[in-house]
């Protein structure tokens, strides 16, 4: 496939467009009307496939990527598989930085597109492996003289694909949202869905969901297993001043989070998405009654049967017994 600004079409198709559910079982006693958006229904199953397409076809407009050019990114997994399906589409070499956090079905899905795995294992100061997988990168993007960084933590494309899904929504809701809770990463999802509830003028509060351990809002301190949100490193895009106080959630919760949406609502969502379900679930006494919350399937439980559906995983790694 030749490199072209007109080949947008394809898989990009199935990009976004994606369904809102109406909740009624997971807090059933709260008196809260609770909506989640399926962005695990996306082709490469997360919302990241919305903020790497969109990386790649404006490089591809802008003439910063042409068919030698080699794609770098540093990935947890989902922004992986979004930029190895553009990746294989487009025909371009993927070099992919990852970590011994990823989920293994994930790792597999990235080898099947045809990436190139690099696995760092050294964890930086604040026990992340961030900082290491951003040290490759850039001795990556050295070393390889036609190479584009496709770089999510800094790239203005990364948030402003993620605004789509505040505008789906806002338009599924009727711009009716009091509440939306969004798990962070490289802020990208949040300050997006935030620059169009700005956009529409709305009141919507905007509930950063971190983990233990990370450094976006200065967590408490911890030792995350689960890949997906959190960092060791500030976030470039986030404005904490627009951003209700973040509530931070560690590994368990976010298990408990994933078991219950599962149990109750029958849905099968990743490790983020179970953070947010926590999050809310420490929340809800203090949202005003009533009122209309959404939050986004980030992405599919599929890629963490090995992990986080798995019992024994769950009491080996984060000693609890399920
Ligand atoms: N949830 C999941 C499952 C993710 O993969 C990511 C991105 N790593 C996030 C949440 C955080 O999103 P963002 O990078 O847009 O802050």
């Amino acid at each position: 496939m030749i490199v072209s600004k007109d080949n947008i079409n394809g898989i990009f198709a199935a990009v976004g467009n994606t369904k809102l559910l109406r909740l009624d079982r997971i807090f059933p006693e709260s008196g809260l009307e609770i909506y989640a958006k399926l962005e695990n229904l996306n082709p490469g199953g997360s919302f990241k496939d919305r903020s790497s397409i969109n990386i790649i076809q404006k490089a591809i407009n802008l003439g910063k990527i042409t068919k030698n050019t080699v794609i770098i990114e540093s990935t947890s997994g989902n922004m992986g598989v979004g930029l190895a399906q553009a990746c294989l589409y487009f025909g371009l070499k993927l070099i992919l930085v990852i970590d011994p956090l990823i989920n293994p079905h994930t790792e597999k899905l990235l080898v099947t597109f045809g990436a190139r795995l690099i696995r760092v294992k050294q964890k930086d100061d604040s026990g992340s492996y961030l900082m290491s997988r951003l040290d490759k990168v850039k001795s990556l993007v050295k070393q390889e003289p036609n190479s584009f960084w496709t770089n999510q933590y800094e790239n203005n494309s990364n948030p402003e694909a993620q605004r789509l899904i505040a505008r789906e929504l806002l338009d599924q809701m009727d711009n009716k949202l009091d509440y939306l809770f969004v798990g962070t990463g490289t802020g990208g999802t949040i300050m997006g869905c935030l620059r169009e509830i700005q956009y529409r003028g709305l009141e919507t509060i905007v509930v950063p969901v971190d983990v233990m351990g990370s450094k976006i809002f200065d967590a408490p301190k911890g030792n995350k297993k689960i890949p997906g949100i959190g960092a060791g490193q500030k976030s470039n895009f986030i404005l904490p001043e627009y951003l209700h106080l973040p509530v931070y959630v560690d590994d368990r919760e976010s298990v408990m989070g994933c078991r219950k949406l599962l149990q109750r609502e029958a849905i099968l969502a990743g490790g983020s998405t179970g953070a947010v379900v926590a999050a809310i679930s420490k929340m809800r006494c203090h949202l005003r009654k009533n009122s209309k919350i959404a939050f986004l399937i980030s992405d599919s439980g599929e890629r963490y049967l090995t992990t986080i559906y798995d019992n024994d995983w769950v009491y080996k790694n984060l000693k609890l017994a399920l």
